[in-house]
């Protein structure tokens, strides 16, 4: 009778190519929110931190869903790479934003 306690299965070590390969679509669908539209939010909070740009309010990984995008052309088609058509604003001063806009066209603000 042969006992062969310790066997070693080296063939069944796994292909590092294909492991890192599905980690990696794991990370991207763990880190991606869904739907296409709130891609560009975490682009932002990353480029701009967790902070409103307007009352200086900062937020943390528990706190950052009051944290919003705002898009200072008004375009929110337009998102560059780069960060700089972005404006991370908490919701309350994101509202105040959009209500002063609408104000604004009333009174013709912008008209110098
Ligand atoms: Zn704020
Ligand atoms: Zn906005």
């Amino acid at each position: 009778m042969k006992n062969k306690p310790y066997r070693i299965h080296k063939k069944h070590q796994p292909q590092k190519k294909v492991n890192d390969e599905s980690i990696e679509e794991t990370l991207k669908k763990l880190q991606k929110p869904g739907p296409k539209g709130s891609d560009y939010r975490e682009r932002s909070l990353k480029i701009h931190g967790l902070i409103c740009a307007k009352c200086g309010r900062e937020f943390d990984e528990e706190t950052r869903h009051l944290l919003t995008v705002h898009h200072k052309d008004g375009n929110n088609l337009n998102n560059p790479p780069d960060g700089s058509n972005w404006e991370n604003l908490c919701v309350y001063c994101h509202d105040d934003e959009h209500t002063r806009e609408l104000l604004g066209k009333y009174f013709n603000k912008g008209d110098e």
